[in-house]
């Protein structure tokens, strides 16, 4: 079996455990599924955090952790193509929403979403990738595409043509697809700064990723004017590019959650040579999406890219998780002020912020701002999933993971403001007929004081 992912960081797991029952075949990817020690502990029908959002909502262990483990083994003890590839198994992958819940929540750290990449990728190599997929896969591509936002209007408005969709692609007629901005966030709204090599604490690098550069691009003016309005100079804060095209750079997400990986490992190359210069220069590299900024410091490390994914992975981080640094060193420079429109507030978390723990810098940073009332969800995966809630076979699975606890918990609070941070999350948040969430650089944005002293 030809692996499309790097697993050799598991190369010691089960060595010595008479009990670890790694298959023969797979290799290390093999003994990565077999970490998993049976405890059952992701089957608890009390479960709280993230973790299973599939098991959640079907109670059926075979679509638990656990259950996908047991069912890839006894695949991959065979050797049989038909095995790893049987419709069971296959179902039983394709209801993981990739959460990462089990990574963080899973007593021995079994992570699915990683195995799930890596069963895509084996499957589009073996069976080829459906036109569905390959739509969301380009996705980065296709927004370029100055039509697509009348296109994607049309299909909103006429139900005809969404149930078209639906017939020919699979795609939900059920709800709204998301609209791209009338204008993405263009290079010239923001001033040019001069790289300064001596001045590098204070240059920042922001990310944008496909998600806020073409659906909220007033998510990236924020984030730009707060780190201004601290003194910090926001370098190339554009679609960067390393090469003579003006492709936009992006961080390969879609097509690592679809099975092309070696596209998202080509993505991810783009991203590793235009940041470079300023990783070398000591610059942090900071971003607004979870799932995209999350994957530099993880699946990156798992594309065979070397020591330079391991140097980004070592300086990209969330807005939030930057500002609770800087805090944290003295170097933030003003306190955030009472935002008087707001009584309420809502958050929810994205799932890999959740798996990586930067909600507690959300929730440490929305402590700060004066008055402010605001309540975390305690909510598993939105149910959206990247493309997942929009396909429609699986989009009653996606609402019944909305019902599990973000939905009831919104419908508590009409009056609340929403705030989350994960594009995927703000489109079924919006599906389900509540208001647009704000991203949490648009919140932090109206609590800058009318005159920041900047250091
Ligand atoms: S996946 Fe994790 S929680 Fe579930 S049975 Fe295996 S070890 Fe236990
Ligand atoms: S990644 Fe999420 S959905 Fe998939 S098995 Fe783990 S907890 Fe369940």
């Amino acid at each position: 079996m030809k692996l499309f992912l790097d697993w050799s960081s598991y190369e010691n797991a089960g060595m010595g455990d008479a009990y670890a029952d790694i298959p023969k075949h797979g290799g290390d990817f093999a003994k990565a599924v077999a970490v998993c020690i049976n405890s059952r502990q992701c089957m608890q029908a009390s479960a709280k955090g993230v973790m299973c959002p599939s098991y959640r909502i079907s109670q059926n262990p075979g679509l638990s952790p656990g259950g996908r483990v047991k069912a890839l083994k006894a695949a991959l003890k065979t050797n049989d193509n038909q095995a790893f590839f049987n419709a069971e198994l296959a179902e039983a992958m394709a209801l993981c929403v990739s959460c990462k819940g089990c990574k963080r929540e899973c007593e021995n750290e079994v992570d699915m979403a990683l195995i799930k990449a890596e069963f895509l990728g084996q499957q589009v190599a073996h069976n080829g990738l459906p036109l569905r997929q390959r739509l969301w896969a380009e996705l980065p591509r296709i927004l370029r595409w100055h039509g697509l936002r009348s296109l994607v209007t049309l299909r909103n408005r006429f139900p005809v043509l969404a149930r078209i969709g639906e017939t020919c692609l699979g795609i939900s007629a059920k709800l709204a697809l998301p609209v791209p901005a009338a204008t993405p966030f263009q290079v010239g709204e923001i001033a040019n700064v001069h790289e300064d090599s001596d001045n590098c604490d204070k240059q920042l690098v922001l990310f944008v990723d496909t998600f806020n550069l073409y659906f909220n691009p007033a998510a990236v003016q924020a984030a730009h004017h707060l780190l201004a309005s601290a003194g910090y100079q926001v370098i190339n804060a554009l679609p960067l590019s390393s090469d003579s095209s003006t492709r936009p750079l992006c961080c390969g997400r879609t097509y690592f959650s679809n099975g092309m990986l070696d596209k998202a490992r080509e993505e991810a190359q783009r991203v590793l040579a235009a940041l470079a210069k300023h990783i070398a220069a000591g610059r942090t590299i900071i971003g607004l999406e979870p799932s995209c900024i999350l994957s530099m410091r993880d699946e990156y490390l798992k594309l065979g890219l070397g020591d330079a994914a391991k140097q980004l992975a070592e300086k990209v981080l969330l807005l939030e998780e930057f500002i609770v640094r800087e805090q944290n060193a003295n170097l933030w420079p003003w306190s955030f002020q009472p935002i008087p429109s707001i009584t309420k507030l809502l958050l929810h978390g994205h799932c890999h912020q959740k798996a990586v723990g930067s909600i507690k810098s959300v929730r440490k940073l929305l402590k700060q701002v004066p008055g402010l009332q605001f309540e975390l969800i305690e909510a598993s995966c939105c149910g959206m999933a990247g493309n997942f809630g929009v396909e429609a076979e699986h989009y009653d699975h996606a609402q019944a993971m909305s019902e599990l606890a973000l939905f009831p918990a919104l419908r508590a609070e009409p009056e609340a403001l929403i705030v989350t941070s994960g594009f995927s999350c703000q489109q079924q948040i919006v599906n389900g007929g509540f208001a647009k969430p704000l991203h949490l650089a648009e919140l932090l944005c109206l609590a800058i004081p009318v005159d920041p002293v900047v250091i």
